[in-house]
């Protein structure tokens, strides 16, 4: 009986990420719009309600506290969203929660669960389409579609937007939201339960070991940690890196928490990876930076140009020198050579 549970456990959140990534490659006119657009049977306690104007908490920290934001990405999803909000309520914690439009609907009940355990709710998207690769109309849909369902069904729309796949280039101002990256990756994704893994108990167990004991030698404060509530992996390894960074005194807040603490005000279309003001790229001081992207590798081109020829390519980490910069470009120099790469990259060492 308990092993049955656990296979249909195992085959819905398989049927839900095949949801999400099934829906990546088509238009939205393709995808049938979702049942239940006529309003939502949603009791927000007043307490909530009152305390905020947004779907944020006011901040009742400062920048002396050791404070973190853990970010899921993909969901709601019931039986996992679920289990990470028992994790965080157990530990008097709270996270942001970026959402999929399409995954609202069906969902409302653990939204409203997690808006009244003081979480934010950001927006991811509404199908999870790259934006970079859609037309004007399309990334408006995908941002627009999401802030009106959350507006509808909670009465105040999200403040901050995680784009998909964490792919921004070019398009930071069309989105018009602050866009909420991230200073940690888990990478849970890669260990997620698989339907057809044969890892063993013990190898998952160590899995959670390695990435929670990561997670917390790097963790400082002002961090934004990545996850995804749709695998049962990551809600055991919510569980894992919440022990471990409340038994060392960091707090875990929500990323508008996190903001107002540092004193850093959110502003439309500007990328932030941790609690800090991103430097404007115009402005890029020379001096030591690290390469640090969503890809594995970066371009170094011969001009500050997209057009230009690739004179190599830098793994993400790469210690570089900045020499020079023009608006969106810096000219660094490496072991591996010099020449033009995108500011967004580069973060101060
Ligand atoms: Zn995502």
């Amino acid at each position: 009986m308990k092993r049955r549970s656990v296979t249909i456990a195992l085959i819905a959140v398989f049927a839900a990420v095949l949801t999400i990534f099934s829906s990546c490659g088509k238009t939205p006119s393709e995808t049938p719009e979702p049942s239940g657009q006529g309003g939502y049977d949603i009791e927000i306690t007043s307490e909530t309600k009152t305390s905020s104007d947004t779907l944020a908490s006011t901040s009742k920290y400062s920048s002396e506290d050791k404070l973190i934001a853990l970010t899921f990405d993909d969901g709601p999803y019931a039986l996992t969203t679920g289990k990470i909000l028992d994790i965080l309520e157990e530990n008097n914690s709270v996270a942001t929660f970026f959402v999929v439009g399409y995954n609202i609907d069906g969902n409302a009940e653990t939204l409203k669960r997690a808006i009244n355990m003081g979480c934010e709710i950001g927006n991811h998207s509404n199908s999870h389409k790259n934006l970079t690769k859609c037309s004007y109309d399309v990334l408006r849909e995908q941002v627009d579609i999401p802030n009106e369902k959350l507006a509808k069904l909670t009465g105040s729309s999200p403040k901050l937007f995680r784009v998909p796949g964490g792919a921004y280039k070019e398009v930071e101002t069309d989105i018009g939201m602050p866009i909420i990256q991230w200073s940690i990756d888990t990478e849970d994704w890669k260990f997620k339960d698989a339907t057809n893994s044969d890892r063993t108990a013990e190898e998952r167990e160590a899995d959670i070991k390695a990435i929670s004991d990561r997670v917390i030698a790097e963790a400082k404060s002002g961090d934004i940690i990545l996850m995804h509530d749709i695998y049962n992996f990551t809600a055991d390894l919510t569980d894992a890196i919440v022990k471990g960074l409340v038994e060392q005194g960091f707090k875990l807040v929500t990323v508008t928490e996190l903001f107002d603490a540092f004193g850093v005000e959110l502003e439309n279309g500007i990328v932030y990876r941790r609690a800090e003001k991103p430097a404007p790229a115009s402005t890029l001081a020379g001096g030591s930076y690290i390469v640090k992207s969503t890809y594995d590798t970066v371009n170094i081109r011969t001009e500050p140009s997209l057009d230009s020829a690739i004179v190599t390519e830098i793994p993400n980490g790469t210690s570089v020198t900045v020499e020079k910069s023009v608006s969106k470009w810096a000219f660094v120099t490496c072991d591996s050579g010099s020449g033009w790469v995108s500011a967004s990259f580069l973060v101060k060492q």
